[in-house]
């Protein structure tokens, strides 16, 4: 807790009922001399288009990541999300990489599905696979601030063709940064064609290496193995250019991957370790959930004691389940760790009651009066191609020095829950013309508070963007 409500006002040269009655608004009710701690105080400042910037204490200081000194840094293994269409083989893929590199000493008879999982390939280099197939897990992980990808491995069925959830997961991994390889599967059958789909992707400006692009891809079987270990080649390969390293000899810090409560063990939480080592009796913390490890499993169930950086694990100990994408750290002493779980358990709680996260078109005036807004980016959804192409053409013309234009998705069909968790992750609003959302996406919009705005005439929707981006527009209420 920082200033009271008064001192708020003579700061920012407003009066103090000007203050409370902000606060009112947005659901806090203070009176003049009550303290207002970081998080209330950044929020009416920036009702008033303010900036705050917090000077920090030593405390907190150390609260900040650790930022690591080059000699400190190790290779570390690359870790791998396959998406693509549904029954493209993102499953089977999967399932014979695990089953065919998994060395038969390490594994327990049986294989069980953590969410995550990581093998060593013929000479001996590891690579981890994240063990949810498809794009609604990538991005509702990076909806959560989580980047854990470092290679995506996309996906095409070569009897088939490029499908809307091919063209979705490049869209996400494309939006993400994340480089894609590209496994052309099922090559085993008769009536696959793997020319064709790289001419499809050649088509969507995808053009692969052999035909002289930029992209690595492999015709694989799924079925019969065939191509997959020139495929893990290539993802290593993918690997050598990022340069990918993190530092073992630190307090670990990873991300959940996914979690549950057990039976007979308590609350159970996959990690993906990214930098340091996890050990046994490490203190940690998870979103508001905190504890020392007690126990860790590697997929195989095999007990281990230490996780080094991109490695899987399932750890026991945490005092509750966290969600699927929040960092899990190491914190030396018990206190830091629960002082942090009880003031995010706090500010989860205030926050449910507060602002938005995520831009709106009224939202965007004010972002433009605090000169915080430089690019508004944009998904479209319609119901004909020509319209969404018209109405992307129109509105990628408004892009102008200030504020660009971005459409990161476009397509025709119904708004989904892919496309919700897409603007989530990149801070968007949906256009929708002549299509409305499907009731898990409007009800999955309501609860990440994304914007979905409907038309029906193309005129309408340019007119109001453009206002939006000039700050022109009349609030809504
Ligand atoms: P997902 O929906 O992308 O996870 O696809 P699945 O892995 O479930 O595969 C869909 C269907 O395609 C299943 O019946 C698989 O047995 C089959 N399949 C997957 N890969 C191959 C392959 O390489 N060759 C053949 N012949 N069938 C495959």
């Amino acid at each position: 807790e920082f200033i009271s409500a008064n001192d708020l006002a003579s700061l920012l040269d407003v009066s103090v009922n000007e203050i409370i009655s902000v606060c009112m608004s947005l659901g806090m009710f203070v009176s003049i001399n009550q303290r207002l701690d970081a998080e209330a105080i950044t929020i009416i400042a920036d009702e008033f288009g303010y900036e705050v910037e917090f000077t920090k204490t030593d405390e907190e200081e150390s609260e900040v990541e650790e930022v690591d000194s080059p000699e400190d840094l190790e290779p570390r293994a690359p870790i791998v999300t396959i998406m693509g269409h549904v029954d493209h083989g993102k499953t089977s893929l999967l399932d014979y990489i695990r089953s065919s590199k998994v060395t038969s000493g390490e594994a327990g008879g049986i294989t069980q599905h953590i969410g995550a999982y990581d093998v060593k390939t013929d000479n001996g280099e590891k690579i981890a696979f994240l063990d949810t197939p498809g794009h609604e897990a990538f991005t509702a992980m990076r909806a959560r601030g989580a980047k854990i990808t470092d290679v995506a491995i996309i996906v095409i069925a070569a009897d088939d063709s490029i499908m809307p959830q091919t063209k979705e997961a490049i869209n996400h991994a494309q939006v993400a940064g994340v480089p894609m390889i590209f496994a052309i599967n099922k090559v085993d059958k008769p009536n696959a064609n793997p020319n064709k789909i790289k001419e499809e992707l050649a088509n969507m400006n995808l053009l692969v290496e052999e035909w002289g692009g930029k992209y690595q891809s492999q015709e694989i079987s799924a079925k019969t193995g065939q191509g997959i270990d020139e495929l893990l080649e290539k993802v290593l390969l993918e690997a050598e250019i990022l340069e990918l390293t993190a530092n073992p000899n630190r307090n670990a810090v990873g991300t959940v991957v996914e979690a549950s409560l057990d039976k007979g063990r308590g609350y159970v939480s996959t990690v993906m370790v990214q930098a340091g080592t996890l050990k046994i009796g490490d203190i940690m913390l998870a979103g508001q959930h905190y504890g020392r490890v007690k126990a860790m499993f590697d997929h195989t169930g095999k007990k281990v004691k230490e996780a080094e950086p991109s490695t899987p694990v399932q750890v026991l100990g945490l005092s509750g389940a966290p969600q699927a994408g929040d960092i899990l750290k190491v914190y030396d002493t018990e206190r830091e760790a629960r002082e942090i779980a009880n003031s995010r358990e706090q500010i989860n709680r205030e926050q449910s009651m507060r602002t938005k996260k995520h831009i709106t078109l009224d939202e965007i005036g004010r972002r433009l009066a605090i000169g915080s807004f430089k690019e508004l980016n944009i998904i479209i959804k319609g119901d004909v191609d020509g319209s969404v192409e018209a109405l992307s053409d129109s509105l990628l013309k408004l892009s102008k020095d200030e504020v660009s234009v971005n459409i990161i998705h476009k397509g025709v069909g119904q708004i989904s829950e892919s496309d919700v968790l897409l603007a989530s992750a990149s801070d968007a609003i949906i256009l929708g013309f002549q299509v409305r959302p499907s009731t898990s996406a409007k009800k999955l919009a309501e609860q990440e508070e994304i914007e979905i705005r409907h038309y029906s005439i193309i005129y309408d929707a340019i007119n109001q963007i453009k206002d939006a981006i000039e700050g022109m527009l009349e609030p809504e209420f």
